[in-house]
């Protein structure tokens, strides 16, 4: 049975090495962005498909049996493109996503808000100009969005891939995670972080910076990620018995 997972998370290069392993044959498939990504166990395909009709033709003629869609919870376009080509070709797709931090205990205490706009408009408002640091940590498509509210605060942006140029009175952090808390409150210590902005990404690979924000007592502005398309799981297990469910339902007909 084939199967193409959207890929370009630490889950879906987990889950193609699983399936591999569990006798399915299995694309993955890279927006193309991140220069020597550790690639995953099966076939790769590289960049886009073009569109809406460009996956539904892939799918069609890849002749994928199912569709899992593991991207990033942010990767809303993606995810539509998912779901709409899933129903032009009537191949299933399944969403494997993070778990949301809003189930934290903490969360309660975060501003939400639902853009990135609204995002620096709050901090701007919330920390003054002789405060510490505002540290980022919004992805590289979007750190630049803040440089107008925050143009005399200052600000530590941190980004797996380094952004060309940054504003004056911003300093870059070029890393990936994971990482730990104890990495994290030396982190926000050195930067004399005051205020957090950050996006509902979930799961524990980058979560240390929510305690260590909490063991600080400073401020966390959270962006809430865009709603769940289709049929949806938090576990990459329920995705494999997805999977072979639909595999022993093929080999019955
Ligand atoms: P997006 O805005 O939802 O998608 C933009 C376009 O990029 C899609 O229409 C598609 O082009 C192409 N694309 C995206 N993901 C792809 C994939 N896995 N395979 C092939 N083409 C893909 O996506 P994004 O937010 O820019 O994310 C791009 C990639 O980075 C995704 O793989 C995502 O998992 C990963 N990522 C995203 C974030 C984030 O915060 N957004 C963080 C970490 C990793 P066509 O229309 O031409 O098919």
């Amino acid at each position: 049975m084939r199967v193409l997972i959207l890929g370009g998370t630490l889950a879906a290069r987990h889950l193609a090495d699983r399936l591999v392993d569990d006798g399915f044959d299995v694309i993955t498939s890279l927006a193309g962005r991140t220069k020597n990504a550790l690639l995953p166990a099966g076939q790769v395909h590289i960049g886009g498909f073009g569109g809406i009709a460009g996956l539904s033709e892939y799918l069609r003629v890849e002749n994928i049996d199912a569709l899992i869609n593991a991207t990033h919870p942010f990767a809303a376009q993606m995810s539509r493109h998912a779901v709409a080509a899933s129903s032009d070709t009537g191949v299933p797709v399944l969403r494997l996503t993070r778990p949301s931090w809003a189930e934290r205990a903490d969360a309660r205490e975060w501003t939400w808000v639902d853009s990135h706009q609204q995002a620096a408009e709050v901090a701007a408002l919330l920390i003054n100009p002789d405060q510490g640091s505002v540290l980022l940590t919004v992805g590289r498509q979007h750190s630049l969005d803040y440089q107008f509210d925050l143009a005399d605060r200052r600000v530590v942006c941190r980004v797996a891939l380094a952004l060309d140029e940054i504003p004056p009175g911003w300093d870059q952090i070029v890393t990936r995670g994971p990482f730990s808390l104890t990495d994290e409150i030396e982190v926000f210590s050195r930067f004399d972080v005051c205020a957090l902005v950050t996006k509902d990404s979930g799961g524990d690979e980058t979560s240390a910076k929510l305690d260590a924000a909490k063991h600080r007592g400073i401020p966390v502005i959270m962006v809430r990620r865009p709603d769940s398309l289709g049929e949806t799981t938090t576990d990459p297990d329920e995705a494999v018995t997805w999977l072979r469910r639909l595999r022993s339902t093929r080999i019955e007909a």
